[in-house]
């Protein structure tokens, strides 16, 4: 199976070509050229997140190098589980994607990934370095899924004094084939200054360089799996198709669930949920693409002014109309982000993250007559330990660190500080050890 860019779509690549490239080479974004067809039927007997992601993810990587290894790859990306627990009766339930080792959905993609690349990297003598700009959450999945992994070094930046404590020490705690670099900037130079690296001819001659970024294809498909569960698993009970509410900044984990229902399976509404960052649903209501700086929030892993999976929702829907039928939005304030988490700790005795407290709010905020409509999914992205420091003083408790964040913190916290330019990337590169 082939895949395209969403610029320029003469520009295809196979599956694991685009994985190893990242973006095209047009700067547009990989989408498949042809939408395979896939029988939900054929999906219902899996057994386990691993099984249906062979089976859904099957059709995309048909012919390539990867196909054989597939099962494999899943076995070793799905070993954690997305529970759906029931929230108000029937017709509300929660799906759970922080189970996995830093304990947020974006385990679920970069553990895949990290299982692809390692596979297509086996047997060549130059080391692969993952660069990773990160403003918290993604560089501690992408450090977690290619610890230890044999051909493969992950160099994470950070802004230093910018990240919480407890983001930090998920960040700085691997040692091995990781290095981490508390950044003198913002995250923005981190950005820039990964942007850079790619562009350093110095760099490309020495050094095999790589991103795990989110626009990544090789952590898009895996996402589409819990959709599918959770809609396979609903769906058989209630016999309609089932909504979503979702936490979104550069929209990978909503795009994974539009891709799900593509696919033919039995998913209805799909709801954006944005903190303050704004650009999504202004689009949707006046047509106008704005993209801007983002904004700081709560739900910091939302902060994001430009996303860039909006390409892709493009790439299905040219038409705004259309786009209009297949999504909507809300945005959610960092005020109505801490009173949704007082009050559902009061009402449900549930504990949100910043960014899960969103999609509850954006939930609250339906018509009555859309919330009775069919059953909804609320999508909690990351568990509340993540952030106990914006929690802990709203609901006047100590939040339980889940097991595998707490043993995170029993391993020693190593970094380096580095200036914010180009020249102390490439000295902190050529130095290697941490
Ligand atoms: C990254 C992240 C999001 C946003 O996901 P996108 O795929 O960028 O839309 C939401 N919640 C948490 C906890 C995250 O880490």
């Amino acid at each position: 199976m082939r895949f395209q860019s969403t610029r320029d779509g003469r520009l295809t690549a196979g599956f694991s070509e685009a994985l190893m490239q990242g973006l095209s080479p047009d700067g547009g974004l990989y989408v498949p050229a042809q939408w395979p067809v896939i029988e939900p039927a054929a999906l219902k007997g899996a057994e386990g997140l691993a099984q249906l992601a062979e089976r859904l993810i099957g059709p995309f990587a048909a012919g390539d190098a990867l196909a054989e290894a597939l099962g494999q790859i899943s076995a070793e990306a799905f070993n954690f589980p997305a529970p759906v627990l029931p929230l108000e009766g029937e017709r509300l339930a929660v799906l759970e994607l922080f189970h996995g080792p830093t304990a947020a959905f974006k385990d679920f993609g970069a553990r895949f990934l990290a299982a692809c690349l390692t596979r297509l990297r086996a047997g060549q003598s130059r080391p692969l370095t993952i660069l990773v700009a990160t403003s918290g959450d993604t560089g501690g999945a992408v450090a977690a899924a290619f610890h230890g992994r044999p051909g493969i070094e992950v160099v994470v930046l950070f802004p230093k004094g910018l990240v919480s404590p407890t983001q930090q020490q998920q960040l700085t705690c691997w040692g091995g084939n990781v290095r981490s670099y508390a950044v003198r900037g913002t995250f923005d130079d981190c950005q820039r200054m990964v942007k850079q690296a790619f562009l350093d001819e110095q760099l490309r001659r020495t050094r095999a360089l790589s991103s795990a970024n989110s626009i990544n294809l090789g952590r898009l498909l895996p996402q589409a799996v819990y959709y599918a569960a959770t809609s396979l698993a609903l769906a058989a009970s209630g016999g309609e198709p089932v909504s979503f509410i979702i936490p979104s900044g550069n929209l990978g984990n909503a795009a994974a669930c539009i891709w799900a229902r593509k696919l033919g399976l039995p998913i209805g509404e799909v709801v954006l949920a944005h903190n303050a960052n704004r650009t999504v649903p202004e689009f949707l209501a006046d047509g106008h693409w704005r993209p801007r700086p983002s904004i700081a929030t709560l739900a910091s892993a939302m902060d994001v002014g430009n996303p860039s999976n909006m390409e892709r929702l493009r790439a299905l829907y040219p038409d705004i109309e259309q786009l209009r039928a297949a999504v909507s939005a809300c945005s959610v304030e960092d005020e109505a982000i801490r009173a949704r988490i007082v009050e559902d700790y009061r009402r449900l005795g549930r504990i949100w993250c910043p960014h899960t407290a969103v999609a509850a709010e954006a939930y609250a905020r339906l018509p009555q007559a859309r919330r009775r409509s069919g059953r909804w999914v609320l999508v909690a992205t990351a568990h509340p330990g993540k952030f106990r420091e914006i929690i802990e003083p709203l609901i006047g408790r100590k939040v339980p660190l889940p097991p595998a964040l707490a043993a995170l913190f029993a391993r020693a916290s190593q970094y380096r500080e580095i200036d914010a330019d180009l020249g102390a990337l490439r000295t902190a590169l050529a130095d290697g050890a941490a």
